[in-house]
Parts: structure tokens; C-alpha cells; sequence
């Protein structure tokens, strides 16, 4: 006696999926625009992340970009609340290792053109921590940040 109420239980359960069909219909249009959407601003600004001071956690930059290799540095050239400290100045080649995988290749122009490779420390002007660099073409490198969702 058992089997026939289950199979008139399914066929119940089939009319039940048949409705909730409908509603999908819009809610993946949704999805569409909103992917649209997403694409847009991503193109428009290309911001990973908000970077925030990791000690009071003022932020200091809307729009950067997280480095290709090293996913804890980031670049930005728009910030906030930060300041730098002109009288000091710190060798490029102690903070990014990009930078030292290059030097291999020109060993001579890295004396040329030892102006560029030095960066001043940027600081944040809340509470003064030391967050990164900013380099002769006043491109700010942070490694001392938290990042969260744009
Ligand atoms: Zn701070």
C-alpha cells in the first residue's frame, strides 16, 4: 500500500518544480545585467581593493592594483590620509624584487638611472605607521595594508 502514495507524491513534487521554473526565468536575467554591470565598472576603474592603515585602519587608497606576483603589495596612484616623507629615502631593490630580477638583465643602467630607483616612505597621517613607498613617477606601492572588497 506504500507504493502508490509515493509515486502520487512525485508526481505532486513534479507540478511543484514546474511553477518554481518561472521565477528563474527573471532572476537569471538579473544575473546577466548584474555580470554586465560588474564588467563595466571593472573596466572603468580598476580598483582590487579598498586599502585600509593595518593599526587604525583609516583608509589610504580606493583604487589600486594588486601586484601580479606578490598579492600582498599593491599599486595606486590616487590616496588618502597618507603622507610621505621627503628627506627619506629608501633603495627600490629592498622592497620590490621585481625590481632586483631586473637589475640582472642592466647591471649598467641601473647606475644611469639610480635617481629612479630610489622611493620615498609613505606614512599613515593618522597614525603615522609606515605603509609603503611612493617611486620617482609618483606611483605609491603599499605592502603594509588591509585590503577589503571594493
Ligand atoms: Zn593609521
Amino acid at each position: 500500500m506504500d507504493s502508490p502514495t509515493s509515486s502520487l507524491k512525485t508526481v505532486s513534487d513534479d507540478e511543484e518544480i514546474d511553477y518554481s521554473i518561472k521565477p528563474e526565468f527573471y532572476d537569471s536575467d538579473l544575473d546577466d545585467k548584474d555580470e554586465m554591470w560588474m564588467v563595466k565598472k571593472r573596466d572603468g576603474r580598476t580598483s582590487d581593493a579598498v586599502l585600509s592603515c593595518p593599526a587604525c585602519f583609516t583608509t589610504v587608497c580606493l583604487e589600486c592594483q594588486r601586484h601580479e606576483q606578490y598579492v600582498t603589495q599593491y599599486r595606486a596612484v590616487f590616496v588618502v590620509n597618507c603622507k610621505v616623507d621627503k628627506d627619506r629615502v629608501v633603495q627600490q631593490n629592498a622592497i620590490s624584487s621585481n625590481v632586483g630580477k631586473r637589475r640582472r638583465d642592466s647591471e649598467k643602467r641601473e647606475t644611469v638611472s639610480a635617481d629612479d630607483e630610489t622611493v620615498n616612505p609613505v606614512f599613515c597621517s593618522t597614525c603615522s605607521t609606515e605603509i609603503g613607498v611612493v617611486d620617482g613617477e609618483e606611483i605609491y606601492h603599499f605592502s603594509n595594508v588591509i585590503p577589503s572588497e571594493p
